[in-house]
């Protein structure tokens, strides 16, 4: 029986199975288009409710009119209003990154701090923000843990917990560190484009035949047909699954 099957997995394995498949899938880890630390937070900050594609459109402008902390530091908040307004949010986000500049001028000389304890003392920095800075900009690994990471780690029977910092501290534990900011950024995208929270796309999936939540029987080929096979695949680096027609990967 399928469930059985996907019972004899352990939680490790559904890490390792999934990490490898999205990795296939996403070959890039994060789409917000930056050239820098600073750029990367801010364009970070920016997505929060929004697509990295809405965010990509303002940046360009944003970036040429405040090219670095010390500019945007001192920007008009109207001015920055009106450039950033197609990602939302946008009264409360101007005052997030003109904020976070500015702490940035004051305490870190202008710098993009590159530990999590400093990053998280910026205005409008959480944990899953620091994450993607550190693990997209600095290449420090992290496990950033958004309302995605929470859906899909759960569905995936990674965690039972809701709370992001659990969550963080049981993933990490199942993986290596190289793959713990490619996982959390790939699973955001997956949240976003096939996981989705009312109604997840699981026969477009390609973790649905040892995800615990799929509500589709697997098709045959790809699927572990047990436990052990599931373990051979993966140490043999074979269980990634083929891109879906169409699909575009991300571009950096
Ligand atoms: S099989 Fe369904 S529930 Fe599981 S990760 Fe894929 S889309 Fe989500």
């Amino acid at each position: 029986m399928p469930e059985l099957r996907k019972a004899r997995l352990t939680a490790r394995d559904r890490a390792r199975l999934a990490a490898e498949r999205l990795k296939a899938l996403y070959t890039a880890v994060s789409e917000l288009d930056h050239t820098d630390a600073f750029q990367m937070l801010v364009a970070t900050i920016l997505s929060a409710q929004t697509t990295d594609r809405s965010v990509n459109s303002v940046t360009p402008a944003l970036f040429a009119r405040y090219p670095e902390a010390a500019a945007l530091a001192h920007a008009n908040p109207a001015e920055v209003e009106a450039i950033i307004k197609p990602t939302g949010f946008f009264h409360v986000k101007a005052k997030t990154i003109i904020g976070a500049s500015a702490a940035l001028m004051e305490r870190f000389h202008g710098q993009v701090p590159p530990r999590i304890e400093d990053l998280v003392t910026l205005p409008g920095v959480g944990r899953k923000t620091a994450n993607v800075v550190l693990g997209v900009a600095f290449g420090i690994p992290g496990f950033a843990v958004d309302t995605h990471v929470k859906r899909l780690t759960r569905r995936l029977g990674l965690t039972k917990s809701t709370d992001p910092v659990k969550i963080e501290a049981q993933v990490t534990k199942m993986l290596p560190p190289e793959e713990w900011t490619g996982f959390s950024l790939r699973l955001i995208l997956h949240g976003r484009r096939i996981c989705l929270a009312r109604t997840p796309r699981c026969p477009e999936c390609v973790l649905n035949d040892f995800c615990p939540s799929s509500t589709v029987r697997a098709k045959g080929g790809r699927r572990p047909s047990t436990a052990t096979a599931a373990r051979t695949r993966l140490a043999r680096g074979r269980g990634a699954a083929r891109r879906r027609p169409g699909h575009r990967p991300g571009r950096h």
